[in-house]
């Protein structure tokens, strides 16, 4: 019964307040989750532009937990929220490939203006501020896997996707910069794909897409030749990681990578799903340009090297990307 074990109270004497932007949205709303359930408070803020009431609805009448419908941008409710709380996760951001491709502007205003306003906000009063930054930043880089110090490689500015990584670069730079300048406790985490229950295939992510594709019997569309490789992690797994650099001193000022090294090209994904679901359904080849737009450029691969966080905080993960099929 999952809803009521959250609703048991674990004692936690390191318990704190805790500030999720985005926490309406599918990795905010685990992560949400999970700090309940080891008995610390929540506020979770959400414009519910991406995110979605229904991925909160069962931690509502939770004592521990409140939400705040808004944007990020509203900075006076920000303010008063950063002011309650002793650490902010920072997740609100434009997410999904499609949506960075068809509204660049909401993109880059979003990522930026969004954590320029909490940088500031949190550095006031001084609150440990883990910012999300994205996989997406290592670009088009095919020397796998990516360590945190490799150099990032991003295309041109007509192509729109590239947006994206570079507004969350622009966010890390941000983020070390208030901590080299105004000794901000910052810590940047790199996302690679994630996927879990809640997760919603609107914005084109490829596993709840693959998933509905081969369920409902339509064709699998993978899009350019399906030999673009990721890693996919649990979305438990990436809770658990984010949460254990809380208690991490050393972490602070640095960036880590969380994410599965399990690499699977996106041909391979589209064939693992049609036979794990017993689908009828075809796989069929689409062109990029058909999907997002002319002279689209995809990530060849992605995989992540976590020796780093593995060092400091003895993660990994435990879920394969079997399993994640099997949860989905
Ligand atoms: N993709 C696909 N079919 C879909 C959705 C996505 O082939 O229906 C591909 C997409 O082009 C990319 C990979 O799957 O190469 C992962 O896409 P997603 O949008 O989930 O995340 P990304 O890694 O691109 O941020």
């Amino acid at each position: 019964m999952e809803t009521l074990s959250i609703f048991a109270l674990q004692p936690n004497e390191n318990a704190m307040n805790i500030l999720i932007t985005g926490g309406a949205g599918f990795i905010g709303s685990h992560l949400a989750e999970q700090l309940l359930k080891e008995n610390h408070q929540v506020v979770a803020m959400d414009d519910l532009s991406t995110g979605a009431i229904s991925n909160i609805d069962h931690l509502l009448l939770h004592p521990n937990f409140d939400h705040v419908i808004g944007s990020i941008l509203d900075e006076s409710t920000l303010a008063e929220h950063i002011d309650r709380c002793d650490v902010v996760f920072h997740l609100a951001a434009a997410v999904g490939v499609k949506l960075i491709v068809e509204a660049p502007v909401r993109t880059i205003e979003t990522n930026v203006r969004g954590t320029e306003v909490v940088l500031q906000h949190a550095s006031k009063k001084r609150k440990l501020v883990i910012i999300t930054s994205t996989s997406e930043v290592y670009g088009k880089r095919t020397t796998v896997p990516f360590t945190e110090a490799s150099d990032l490689l991003l295309g041109c500015p007509h192509q729109h996707r590239w947006a994206y990584a570079c507004s969350k670069a622009l966010d890390e730079f941000l983020a070390l910069a208030y901590w080299k300048e105004q000794q901000l406790p910052v810590i940047v985490v790199r996302l690679f794909n994630t996927v879990g229950p809640r997760q919603t295939g609107r914005y084109g992510m490829v596993i709840p897409n693959f998933v509905q594709q081969a369920l409902t019997g339509e064709p699998i569309t993978v899009f350019g030749n399906g030999a673009q490789t990721r890693s996919f992690a649990d979305v438990t797994d990436v809770v658990r990681a984010l949460i254990g650099l809380l208690g991490e001193p050393k972490a602070v000022g640095d960036i880590f990578n969380i994410g599965n090294p399990e690499e699977i090209s996106v041909m391979r994904l589209a064939k693992q799903v049609k036979r794990a679901t017993g689908s009828m359904s075809d796989i069929v080849t689409v062109p990029y340009d058909q999907v997002y737009e002319a002279g689209f450029e995809d990530m060849p691969r992605r995989v992540p090297d976590i020796t780093k966080i593995h060092n400091l905080t003895g993660w990994s993960p435990t879920l394969t990307l079997r399993d994640i099929l099997d949860r989905v």
